[in-house]
């Protein structure tokens, strides 16, 4: 059966947006179904960091992945803004990873001799810094700051400007995006293809691509994937804007190119997003005011909490189907560092029908192999 759609995309958040702008950009035919531009997506809650020190502890492929990411920001940047006009203000002066007392120092060493232990990425870079060396870069460092880690990898972005990007790209290469669309069933189809139900009617597709967050969990089974999900909530808190002094992201603090500061972010079991709370928002704000004591003078005027596309141990999880071929299931922790990577590389394997070998540990076999795996704290930095 000849499909009018080669691939459809279910989620239209970053991930799914990300890959299905990679498609269109290579000329596929793609539509994506999306619940609704109402529902609350982690894509519009995150802290912007397009973060690579500590990620993949546990998972080298995972490392290098995220190095790969931070790489590819610069031209992944470019291509949006030369075709939508929108400059998404990605910026990689490095950054730092802050510690307030000696025990502090000394777990962070621990972490970046463990990614070289475990044999880092080349040009990694990821070392410790001074209090000395700090103060050039961030004269106006508090006195509790004793040092911290560095990595030239890391940066930032306007996240929110980079969706938006993502999907005026889509609409410009003529993809199909049709929010309320619920995906509530697939069905293989015996000589290929999927059809997708909906309450709007059935959507059919040469290939599938799962990119709905923490519902890939209910979705995956429909086509023989697995995708076992353990979200966590995520506060932040937005200060008023002040004038530049902070060039460099750090893992919980950033001054966005508006000239806000974000202090971030918790990680809490809890499932609600529709508050915050104050205990939490105190520890953010002390840790944030004890880092650059400049902050004590100014007012809050946003905070909100998101929940964490997160997989069980925390590290991303791409598959093809085995039972129904042409169907991808695609979920991570750190869509926004890894949008570059989903846009120019997963969408040409999904292309080209196979994600190949350097992907495979990547899929959600690993979970089959150690059930019990859980969360790993450093995946989720
Ligand atoms: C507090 C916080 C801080 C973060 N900080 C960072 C950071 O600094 N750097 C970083 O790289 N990442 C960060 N992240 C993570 C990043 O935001 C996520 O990895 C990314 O947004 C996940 O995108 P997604 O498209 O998978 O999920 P979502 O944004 O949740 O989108 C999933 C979409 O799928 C749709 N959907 C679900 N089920 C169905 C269905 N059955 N049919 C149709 N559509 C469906 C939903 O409506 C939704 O639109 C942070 C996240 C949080 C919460």
């Amino acid at each position: 059966m000849a499909q009018v759609h080669d691939v459809a995309v279910v989620g239209g958040g970053l991930l799914g947006a990300s890959i299905a702008w990679g498609l269109a950009r290579l000329g596929q035919k793609v539509v994506v179904l999306d619940e609704g531009d109402a529902v609350r997506r982690a894509s519009r809650a995150n802290f912007a960091l397009v973060w690579v020190q500590g990620k993949g502890a546990g998972m080298p492929p995972y490392a290098n992945w995220s190095v790969e990411a931070s790489r590819q920001w610069p031209g992944f940047a470019e291509a949006l803004e030369e075709q939508t006009g929108l400059d998404v203000h990605y910026q990689r002066p490095g950054g730092f990873h802050i510690c307030l007392n000696e025990d502090e120092l000394a777990a962070r060493q621990r972490v970046v001799e463990g990614m070289y232990a475990q044999g880092a990425p080349e040009g990694y870079g990821l070392e410790m810094t001074s209090r000395e060396d700090l103060e050039k870069a961030l004269p106006e460092i508090g006195p509790e700051v004793v040092g911290a880690s560095y990595s030239p990898h890391d940066g930032h972005v306007n996240s929110l400007r980079t969706f938006r990007a993502l999907h005026e790209g889509l609409r410009a290469f003529g993809a199909d995006y049709r929010p309320d669309h619920m995906v509530d069933a697939i069905e293989p189809q015996p000589g290929g293809g999927f059809v997708l139900h909906t309450e709007q009617g059935r959507v059919e597709a040469a290939k599938v691509v799962l990119a709905a967050g923490n519902g890939n969990e209910r979705l995956a089974p429909h086509v023989g994937l697995f995708a076992p999900m353990m979200p966590t909530r995520g506060q932040i808190i937005v200060t008023e804007r002040v004038r530049p002094f902070l060039h460099y992201p750090l893992g919980t603090l950033r001054q966005t190119d508006e000239g806000t500061v974000m202090i971030g972010d918790s990680k809490e079991d809890v499932l609600d997003d529709g508050e915050t709370r104050v205990p939490v928002s105190t520890v953010m704000a002390d840790r944030a005011r004890r880092t650059f004591p400049l902050l004590n003078r100014l007012n809050v005027v946003r905070t909100w909490s998101g929940i964490r596309v997160m997989t069980r141990d925390g590290f991303p999880v791409y598959d093809q189907s085995a039972s129904a071929p042409g169907a991808f299931v695609a979920c991570c922790h750190s869509g926004v560092t890894l949008a570059s990577m989903h846009a120019l590389d997963l969408a040409r394997r999904i292309r080209d029908g196979g994600l190949g070998g350097a992907l495979a540990p990547f899929s959600a076999r690993r979970f089959a192999d150690a059930p019990e795996t859980l969360l790993n704290s450093d995946a989720a930095a």
